[in-house]
């Protein structure tokens, strides 16, 4: 069978992409998804989960900053990243995608894409209601202690309430949305796949893993998969899609001979298309808590752990929301022995400064043509002496929440770093911390840069055709031109659902 569309990956983008483009019974799909397909109810409970402990994950270590290495949790299963997030539901700023690679990606193209993907009470002309992703937000009145603690030292602190951090132009603090519903991350698995169950024209193949795409004189026309480890088959189809997320889908091209032709050919792959871009241009939000040791008993770890955002500018920033920060209620650090030696408590909780715009760019190599061998990530954090000179007056800002007299029923004391640090002007501890403490924030993207000059690091254009390779294209996190000042997966959703739109 010759399907019209064969899909690599069922995550946040291609399970939207699956669903869309088999709305029309005439055209025949296959997604292959490396992770299993059956829901699994617990994993999906946002509270049981802690990111990399689910079983639904790749294992990929990262470089962070330094010489620190760190586990970075990529969902593996229909959903992908969508079914083990933390389920903020954040949309970039709106000049955010008019600055992407044309006007197909433009704000006025996307805004329409958002609101399809949304289910959010709020309506109006900013939000659709009715669609498959449910966005939903804690009200004033059911705000815990803690965060109306945070409200009032962040109001306090000149931070304006905001009733809606997805109407594209307030800046301040309000309830973060989440696609959460009774505890539950609403993934794309649930949200588009689960209601397209049963279609003839969509077959979605569980537990099998591309290796590379098949190229016959520069036209994709299948992929070699493995299901359960077992032999290679080979799926044939008129259109071939990558969406196997920021570090899967340069790796799948690579092990395909479309890269740095000397990368490629280092490692034994036969070069297809030299496209210096892939695996280059990695960028990542990265952001440092300030920790607090809570007097005993002082805080408990039966409450959700946040609810509010803060969005806001930098000072001198030209841009605005190029930061963020978060407050979470309590986090129990027993699993985690070697943080809890460093903070010295069990039972800490904190607040966290995160860029939205980092400048910092990292890298992904494969080193080996054997698709079991992982790629090599170096997200290169604070590269750029500009971020940690953003994340280090973050960490001020964090400082000042986290010691305001409305949050002092919950603070003992500042852990790890000495609270006199923050007292004087001197900011080298601080940039020394945020180089050791610093964590990405899990938004891997342009590893496939979208853009029109394969030789300045493009990789697809602005259709996500991969220049030089016919009937191949890439959508997912992997193409973002830049990142927008926001968590990623409500993005690779609407840019699954503008795909759809090309493609059909
Ligand atoms: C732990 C964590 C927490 C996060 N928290 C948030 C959050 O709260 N809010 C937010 O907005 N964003 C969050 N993100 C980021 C967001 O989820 C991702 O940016 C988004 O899911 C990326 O979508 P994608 O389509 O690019 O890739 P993915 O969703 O990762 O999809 C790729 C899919 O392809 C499959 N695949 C990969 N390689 C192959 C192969 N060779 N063969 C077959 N299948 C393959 C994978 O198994 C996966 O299902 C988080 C991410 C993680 C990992």
């Amino acid at each position: 069978m010759i399907y019209d569309f064969v899909i690599v990956g069922g995550g946040s983008t291609g399970a939207v992409l699956a669903a869309r483009l088999s709305e029309n019974s005439g055209t025949s799909v296959l997604l292959l998804e490396a992770g299993p397909t059956e829901p699994d109810p617990e994993a999906d409970r946002l509270g049981a989960v802690d990111f990399s402990h689910t079983g639904r994950d790749w294992g990929f270590q990262a470089r962070t900053a330094g010489d620190a290495t760190a586990p970075y949790p990529q969902g593996r299963t229909l959903g992908g990243g969508s079914a083990v997030n933390g389920g903020v539901a954040l949309r970039g700023m709106p000049s955010d995608y008019d600055a992407w690679a044309s006007p197909n990606w433009s704000w006025e193209a996307m805004a329409p894409c958002f609101r399809r993907l949304e289910d959010d009470p709020l309506g109006g002309d900013l939000h659709g209601i009715g669609g498959p992703i449910p966005i939903r937000r804690a009200a004033k009145e059911d705000l815990v202690a803690p965060q109306q603690q945070l409200l009032a030292a962040a109001q306090d602190s000149g931070l304006a309430w905001v009733d809606d951090h997805n109407d594209g132009v307030s800046e301040g603090i309000g309830p973060s949305p989440q696609n959460v519903v009774d505890g539950v991350r609403v993934s794309t698995a649930m949200g588009y796949l689960r209601p397209a169950d049963g279609r003839p024209n969509l077959h979605i193949v569980g537990r099998s893993f591309a290796h590379h795409i098949v190229i016959e004189r520069d036209r994709a026309t299948g992929v070699a998969y493995s299901s359960d480890g077992a032999d290679l088959e080979q799926a044939r189809g008129r259109h071939i899609v990558v969406c196997a997320g920021a570090f899967n889908s340069p790796a799948l091209l690579m092990r395909s001979g479309i890269g740095p032709v000397r990368d490629v050919e280092a490692v034994g792959i036969r070069s297809v298309a030299d496209l210096p871009g892939v695996g280059a241009n990695l960028m990542e939000h990265v952001g440092a808590f300030v920790f607090v040791v809570p007097p005993e008993g002082a805080v408990t770890t039966d409450m959700v752990q946040h609810q509010l955002l803060i969005r806001y500018s930098s000072p001198e920033s030209p841009v605005t929301n190029d930061m963020q920060i978060g407050m979470m209620n309590h986090w129990d650090l027993t699993e985690n022995p070697v943080l809890a030696e460093v903070c010295g408590a069990e039972l800490i909780w904190g607040i966290c400064a995160g860029i939205q715009i980092p400048r910092s760019r990292g890298r992904l190599r494969v080193l080996s043509p054997d698709p079991e061998h992982p790629p090599v990530i170096d997200l290169n954090l604070l590269d750029s002496p500009e971020d940690v000179a953003q994340l280090t007056a973050g960490l001020r800002l964090c400082h000042q929440l986290a010691t305001h007299e409305a949050l002092a029923e919950r603070f003992e004391r500042v852990t790890v770093l000495d609270s006199a640090v923050f007292a004087d002007g001197d900011d080298s501890a601080l940039a020394e911390y945020a180089q050791q403490f610093s964590f990405p924030w899990y938004h891997a993207s342009g590893t496939c840069r979208m853009g029109p000059d394969p030789n300045a690091g493009d990789v697809v254009d602005d259709r996500g055709q991969v220049h030089g390779v016919d009937r191949l294209s890439v959508f997912d996190a992997s193409i973002l031109p830049m990142i927008p000042r926001a968590n990623t997966n409500l993005t690779c959703i609407a840019l699954g659902e503008r795909a759809a739109e090309m493609l059909k």
